[in-house]
């Protein structure tokens, strides 16, 4: 049954809606409210009812579900990034928001490593490999990953790795756009618990889906953008965001050795950020 608002909280309500479609967010579902939550359920007709344009633009885009944005994401009640990212696994659930999760996917791959990293790597989508192991980047294109990472220094364990869509698109194919809408707010609240100093895109894929830019992979490379997770609020209000980079996937590299050299040309540029040194070759 709708519930009768006050008001200022219908007032409220509407703008924080009307914020999330600017930000590109149209889609709420529903959780059951917590006792210590201040939320706020209502039926989209209810709210649609304080705006006619609301109203069609909500039907526009077929929101037929409850909202309940004014509570919080559940891992902004905690400071741990290990419990933070916990809660958002537990969000996440058995996924079955997107198509991916009836196109074969074995598991969802979540995304590993260091919760609290401060060098995050973000792929495109699970292949194979990943589909059966539930890690991202343990097939052919992960042990290249896992080259470059040493190469940079540090090892697999203190980075985090993650991708765009967590299910597997079938026979490998890009993730389509309603898929990559759907699973990367996950991803961005992984980013807002992590809060790494630098996140690096791998490949365009990746790339245009962080940055919301549609470019070359030629133009996207070789710099640094400022970048804040869409959607996503840090449990610490002082995080000013990261810095995001981009360079090929290592699917690419293998397909192309040629680009390798480049590849090392942006890993050096957020090693130089981080102050990290490749290892010393040891004597032989
Ligand atoms: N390619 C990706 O983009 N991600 C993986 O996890 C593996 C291969």
């Amino acid at each position: 049954m709708p519930h009768t608002l006050a008001p200022d909280l219908r007032r409220a309500l509407a703008e924080r809606v009307r914020y999330c479609h600017e930000m590109g967010i149209y889609d709420f579902y529903r959780r059951e409210p917590r006792v210590s939550d201040a939320v706020a359920i209502i039926e989209v007709d209810d709210l649609a009812s304080t705006s006619q344009e609301l109203r069609e633009e909500m039907s526009a885009k077929k929101s037929t579900v409850v909202a309940s944005v004014l509570t919080q994401n559940p891992e902004q009640a905690v400071t741990d990034p290990t419990a933070a990212l916990k809660l958002i696994r537990e969000d996440l659930g058995d996924c079955t928001r997107c198509k991916l999760h009836k196109q074969g996917r074995k598991q969802i791959v979540f995304g590993v490593g260091n919760p609290r990293a401060e060098l995050m790597f973000v792929g495109e989508g699970p292949g194979a490999d990943e589909d059966m192991q539930g890690e991202p980047f343990v097939g052919r294109a992960g042990q290249l990953l896992n080259n470059m990472i040493k190469a940079m220094g540090i090892r697999r364990a203190d980075v985090y790795i993650a991708n765009i869509v967590k299910c597997r698109p079938p026979g490998n194919r890009t993730p389509e756009r309603d898929e990559c809408e759907t699973c990367s707010p996950f991803l961005m609240r992984q980013i807002a618990v992590i809060k790494p100093r630098v996140v690096v895109a791998l490949g365009a894929v990746a790339a245009k889906n962080l940055l919301a830019i549609n470019a070359p992979m030629s133009e996207l490379r070789g710099r640094f953008y400022d970048f804040m997770p869409a959607g996503a609020q840090s449990s610490d209000p002082s995080w000013q965001g990261t810095r995001l980079a981009v360079t090929y996937h290592p699917a690419y590299l293998l397909r192309d050795p040629r680009q390798k050299g480049e590849a090392w040309k942006d890993l050096q540029m957020v090693m130089n950020y981080l102050g990290l040194e490749p290892p010393k070759k040891s004597a032989e």
